[in-house]
């Protein structure tokens, strides 16, 4: 891959105040999609992007906004998080989540098993604890945190359960469209990343992507940047991707897209490593790229709301 494989779009600050974007995992060609199908991840989209978007035109808090979108995004059956999430090769559902706020606040859980929406989860380990990363919360300390909890079976849906026989059949290259994050800016200046994931279809047991690492798939620092990845997890975890773009802003001073751009290239690229990233700075700029064929986006670009599927 090269640097022309990098697909990016950049919106300048609007005058909202506030900033939202949304992703919906990166992956092949988006041409293998129905009509229909590719409508329904734009409603799903727009659904979640509403509720993020809503939280911050009321002057909420960046946290709660990308909070409110993720969760849309995991009760939807579609996206590879929560209900509907990707299996592991022994069909069961591990979930990982992760938020992360630009005052350095973050909270993550790994293989989870019982909450219905585990970016919630992550937000308890965030603001109820002094862990930052937690691996298979129980059912009781769930509830103990007064969290929605269901059986395991829910997060299982039969198309899930086609595309992994299909892919341990290899009649299908595992695609990994799905993983869901949001970034956002609120109208008092604060940064905050959500990102939740099933993982890669037909992964190990017990493996972990970088959606819940801190600075591999989510990261946030205000007057900076606050990134969401989503792609091939284990090159984001090396690449430590979201925080390599904070870190070319913060020491470079290399502007928004340009800190992307580099970053995909050196850090994915160049190691043949697929996938992408949303990230908004702290003026409220936004940019979405990757170097995957494709990836599902949401973001308003001023005078309307974009969606990409
Ligand atoms: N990055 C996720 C993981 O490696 C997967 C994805 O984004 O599709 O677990």
């Amino acid at each position: 891959m090269h640097r022309d494989d990098l697909h990016s779009h950049t919106v300048p600050p609007t005058d909202r105040g506030w900033a939202l974007v949304l992703h919906g995992g990166a992956g092949g060609r988006v041409e293998e999609l129905t009509l229909e199908v590719r409508g329904s991840y734009t409603e799903g989209l727009t659904r979640a992007y509403t509720a993020g978007a809503d939280v911050l035109a009321a002057g909420g808090s960046a946290l709660d906004a990308v909070c409110a979108a993720v969760e849309q995004l995991e009760d939807d059956p579609l996206f590879n998080a929560g209900r509907g999430a990707a299996l592991t090769a022994a069909g069961t559902a591990e979930l990982d989540a992760c938020v992360m706020t630009g005052d350095g606040r973050a909270g993550a859980i790994t293989a989870c098993r019982h909450a219905r929406n585990p970016v919630r989860a992550a937000r308890r380990v965030m603001e109820d604890t002094p862990a930052v990363l937690l691996v298979a919360p129980t059912e009781a300390r769930l509830l103990d945190w007064e969290l929605a909890t269901v059986p395991p079976e829910y997060f299982l849906t039969p198309a899930r359960q086609q595309q992994l026989r299909n892919v341990q059949a290899r009649t299908l290259e595992a695609s990994r469209h799905g993983t869901v994050g949001a970034v956002a800016l609120d109208s008092s200046g604060r940064l905050a990343a959500a990102t939740s994931t099933g993982g890669m279809v037909n992964q190990n047991e017990g493996r972990v992507g970088d959606t819940p690492i801190v600075g591999a798939g989510t990261y946030a620092r205000n007057g900076v940047v606050a990134v969401s990845c989503t792609g091939e997890g284990e090159a984001f975890i090396k690449g430590v991707v979201a925080h390599d773009v904070a870190a070319r802003m913060r020491y470079l001073e290399q502007p928004l897209p340009d800190a992307v751009a580099s970053t995909v290239e050196q850090e994915l690229t160049r190691h043949g490593a697929m996938g992408g990233l949303i990230a908004v700075g702290a003026d409220g700029c936004i940019t979405v790229a990757h170097n995957s064929p494709a990836m599902f986006s949401a973001y308003h670009d001023g005078d309307r709301l974009v969606t990409h599927t």
